[in-house]
C-alpha cells in the first residue's frame, strides 16, 4: 500500500515555480545589456566585418577547420571562429584580412581570447592575482555557539 503524503500547504504552493535566483544590484538581462553595448559601438559591418571578410573567413575556416588552442593542448575541435591575432581597426587596416594576423578558434577559445583583450575576466589565470585583492568569497570562520 502506498503512503499518500501531502506537502504543506506553504510548499505546495512553491511546487513547479522555478527557484528564485540571486540577482545583484543592477543586474540587467543579457539581451538588454547586449543591447546597450551594440548602441556604443558601430555595426559590425561598418567596423570591417563585411563581405570581403566573410568571404575570407569562410575560405580560411575551410583550409583550417581545427581549433589552433585545443590543437596545441592535443586536442582536435571544430573552430567556428576566425579570430584576429592582432585586432585589427577599421575597414582600411591591412590587419583585416592578413593571413599571417588570422587563426582559427572554436567558440570557447575565442570567448576566452575576447574577454581577456576587452578586459571582461581580469588578469588571465596565469597570472598571479595582484596584492591587496580580497578573494572572491570570504571563508566563513567558526560559528558562534551558543546563540
Ligand atoms: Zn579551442
Amino acid at each position: 500500500m502506498a503512503l499518500a503524503v501531502a506537502a504543506p500547504a506553504n510548499l505546495a504552493a512553491k511546487v513547479g515555480d522555478a527557484p528564485r535566483q540571486f540577482r545583484p544590484p543592477g543586474w540587467r538581462p543579457r539581451a538588454a545589456r547586449k543591447a546597450e553595448a551594440d548602441a556604443r559601438r558601430a555595426s559590425a559591418w561598418k567596423r570591417g566585418y563585411d563581405a570581403t571578410w566573410y568571404e575570407f573567413r569562410d575560405a580560411w575556416i575551410r583550409e583550417h577547420p581545427l581549433c589552433c588552442e585545443c590543437e596545441a593542448g592535443g586536442l582536435s575541435v571544430a573552430a567556428e571562429h576566425v579570430d584576429h591575432v592582432i585586432p585589427f581597426d577599421g575597414v582600411d587596416d591591412p590587419l583585416r584580412l592578413d593571413p599571417e594576423n588570422v587563426q582559427s578558434l572554436c567558440r570557447p577559445c575565442h570567448s576566452r581570447k575576447t574577454a581577456g583583450e576587452l578586459g571582461w575576466s581580469g588578469p588571465a589565470r596565469a597570472e598571479p592575482k595582484p596584492a591587496g585583492v580580497p578573494p572572491r568569497w570570504i571563508p566563513r570562520g567558526p560559528r558562534p555557539r551558543g546563540t
